[in-house]
């Protein structure tokens, strides 16, 4: 691992966000001694740009009342380089407040008045071609680089050009570029803004261009890394024209934001317990090379004095851990976890930390396996996707499809638009589309031949009806795999709704009981499509038109039957093919019902066609991972987190869990030549069935978290 930059290992971040007294007597030594005891192998801490933490010499510089003589910046590097852990500093660009923006009033944002973006009542903001975050932030940094030996800088807030802006500088170059002026209606998100939106991102992706080169003016190994939302941020994203896409080509290490609070999704107060796996397996598809980090800590942004719930912190960081994550706990107060009003969880990162520490050379490159793969398309995410779940047609899907991927243990990660490949989609048993709606005519046909050579696809609602620019398809581009085409008309299934059983004794339908109902439920909303396929048998569901219940003696129909599908499931080349006409994904996550759950796995088991890698006895709040070491097939790492106690958010307590029983199906030709306990609370046994090209993982008891590295060799005698 010598030849790797220091990034490029599993790393165990510690971020201090000092208020501005927190540089008074300021303890170097107490510091690294923190770091040290719980495992950390990287501090960040701030550097400048809202309130300058060194004596800054550039224009515009607002230095720490607090600063005094003293040089506490340098003592930090030196007394954490002298212990092998490495410093990156954060500066910030995102604005500045009325009296130095007095100063220099050109330099920054304007709305179409002429007057500043105002942030929080007061901070001025800059834009992504403005002399204050180019010019300036460069030399700035350039500066800070050449007084201070930082292994790596964080932009914090890289997405601060929120909206249009209309400054002399945006103005001109827009005119030039474009030959047209910036539109002045209101509607930011509306097409008459699109050419808009396109050139802004340009110009924030040279933003971070120019900033990553002033870093690596100093060297290779000085990281480059910025603040940018996750995933699911679509309001964000499309206001900045920058999200995790971007990151993928400017940063040395990818990072997403994914607090326990919920702060940055309205209406939702904790994020969802799945959500740091969930964001360390999309990163991680994004670009397997780079190492994946959740950022966590306290309560969001919110109550940050009080140390996050307990319980589900430790949850967070063996979920991360679990897919081969990292780990980046910022504070917001004090020098350190340890020295701050709340320090009940200053030692809680100790176990995980220690246990990346251990087996850092394992961690290092883990891939999730992936039975199947969630396709993540940015302009279908774009165009559905809403900040408020309520609105939203996008996230909410795959949200509903990784509930459910969690819940039955079935091995996945992401797939995105970026690189749908035939050689990534061959990896695959089955590739899972939740409305996907925007797809170019090159991804289709990729697609179709996957599916013709033995590949599974499950898709659901519009899949396929619009092309990659949005434009709307006379009828669904895959159509022919689908056997459904398009009425035209869609009904709000959200309440009162149900789907007719056609076919009893299909797979889709297996384990629901249904030799005793008639009907299953439908929410949300339904596509009225046309069976165009060839055998009525691949009609699994109908269809029922709104039964509405009051008053309950009204509440009926004889008319049960229509002609709309609402599942079909077919055979199409060597490969399998369901489609759900209606938004089964969506409805796993906004209602849960067990139809819906045990639909959609039971489409993907059978779209696979293939035993699934992993199978078990653990229960739903077992969350079970088999991640495989992308430069070395033969070395697997199975992981358990226990999720298992109270019933309500946030959880205070864990019940253990005993007896669980992991078989994983091994390819031909290979067997276990080994297996060590990474993490083993209780006992636990390896055992493997060569003749049955499996390995039976017996744990006896689960308190938090267990691992056991698996090592694997060709069958000899094959
Ligand atoms: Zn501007």
């Amino acid at each position: 691992m010598n030849s790797l930059h220091w990034y490029q290992k599993p790393l165990r971040m510690v971020q201090s966000v000092l208020r501005e007294p927190d540089i008074r007597n300021y303890r170097a030594d107490e510091v690294v001694r923190y770091l040290q005891t719980i495992g950390a192998n990287c501090m960040i801490v701030n550097g400048g740009g809202v309130i300058d933490y060194f004596p800054n010499k550039t224009h515009l510089a607002r230095i720490n009342q607090f600063l005094g003589g003293q040089d506490w910046l340098a003592e930090l590097i030196d007394a954490c380089h002298a212990a092998d852990i490495k410093v990156i500093a954060r500066l910030d660009f995102r604005g500045v407040e009325p009296e130095r923006y007095e100063q220099q009033p050109d330099w920054f944002a304007q709305d179409v008045k002429g007057d500043p973006h105002v942030l929080w009542k007061f901070i001025r903001r800059p834009c992504y071609t403005g002399e204050y975050a180019n010019g300036h932030a460069v030399d700035y940094l350039r500066q800070f680089m050449s007084r201070y030996a930082v292994d790596g800088i964080w932009q914090n807030c890289l997405n601060f050009g929120i909206g249009p802006c209309y400054c002399q500088s945006c103005r001109t170059l827009y005119r030039q570029e474009t030959g047209h002026e910036i539109p002045e209606t209101d509607d930011y998100t509306s097409p008459v803004f699109a050419e808009y939106r396109a050139w802004k991102a340009g110009h924030a992706d040279r933003h971070m261009q120019r900033m990553r080169s002033t870093v690596k003016n100093f060297g290779e190994d000085k990281a480059y890394c910025a603040e940018i939302f996750g995933m699911f941020h679509v309001g964000n994203a499309v206001q900045t024209g920058i999200d995790l896409y971007n990151a993928r080509d400017y940063f040395d290490f990818l990072l997403s934001p994914a607090f326990q609070d919920g702060s940055a999704h309205p209406g939702r107060k904790y994020d969802h317990l799945n959500a740091p796996a969930s964001t360390i397996r999309f990163l991680k598809a994004l670009d397997p090379a780079k190492q994946a980090i959740v950022l966590y800590g306290n309560n969001g942004t919110k109550w940050r004095y009080i140390k996050a719930p307990s319980t589900e912190t430790r949850i967070w960081l063996w979920q991360t851990l679990s897919v081969g994550g990292g780990m980046w706990n910022c504070m917001f107060n004090g020098q350190h976890p340890g020295a701050t009003e709340d320090t009940r969880n200053a030692m809680i990162e100790q176990p995980a930390y220690q246990y990346s520490l251990l087996h850092e050379d394992l961690l290092r490159n883990q891939q999730p396996v992936t039975d199947t793969a969630i396709f993540y398309s940015k302009p279908s995410r774009d165009a559905n996707g809403h900040d408020r779940e309520e609105l939203d047609q996008y996230g909410t899907m795959i949200s509903g499809v990784e509930r459910m991927l969690t819940d039955c243990h079935i091995q996945y990660s992401f797939i995105t638009d970026l690189d749908l490949t035939p050689e990534k989609l061959m990896t695959l048993k089955t590739l899972i589309m939740p409305n996907t709606t925007h797809l170019s005519d090159e991804q289709i046909t990729i697609i179709r031949d996957y599916v013709r050579r033995g590949g599974g696809l499950v898709a659901t609602y519009q899949t396929s009806l619009f092309d990659e620019q949005g434009a709307r398809r006379p009828d669904f581009g895959l159509s022919d795999l689908f056997g459904a085409s398009w009425t035209g008309m869609w009904r709000d299934t959200g309440s009162d709704c149900y789907q007719l059983v056609r076919q009893p004794g299909h797979p889709v339908l297996a384990d629901m009981d249904i030799d005793h109902t008639r009907v299953i439920m439908n929410e949300d909303r339904t596509l009225l499509v046309r069976y165009s396929g060839q055998s009525d048998q691949e009609v699994i569901c109908t269809y029922i038109p709104q039964i509405y219940n009051q008053p309950p003696e009204f509440a009926w129909t004889d008319q049960l039957e229509t002609e709309f599908p609402t599942i079909i499931a077919r055979e199409y080349g060597q490969g399998r093919v369901i489609y759900f006409a209606n938004q089964t994904d969506r409805s796993c996550y906004t209602n849960g019902h067990e139809d819906f759950i045990q639909t959609l796995e039971n489409a993907v088991r059978w779209t696979a066609g293939q035993p699934l890698s992993v199978s078990t006895n653990a229960p739903e709040s077992v969350q079970v991972a088999l991640t495989r070491d992308a430069a070395d097939s033969d070395s697997l790492i199975l992981s358990l987190v226990n999720m298992t106690g109270s019933t309500r958010r946030p959880m205070r307590q864990l019940v253990s869990v005993r007896d669980l029983e992991i078989t994983i199906q091994l390819d031909a030709g290979t067997q276990l030549a080994g297996s060590d306990w990474l993490r083993c609370e209780h006992g636990g046994s390896v055992v493997c069935k060569g003749e049955q090209q499996q390995i039976d993982i017996r744990i006896d008891q689960l308190d938090e978290f267990a691992a056991v590295h698996l090592r694997l060799e060709d069958d000899h005698e094959n």
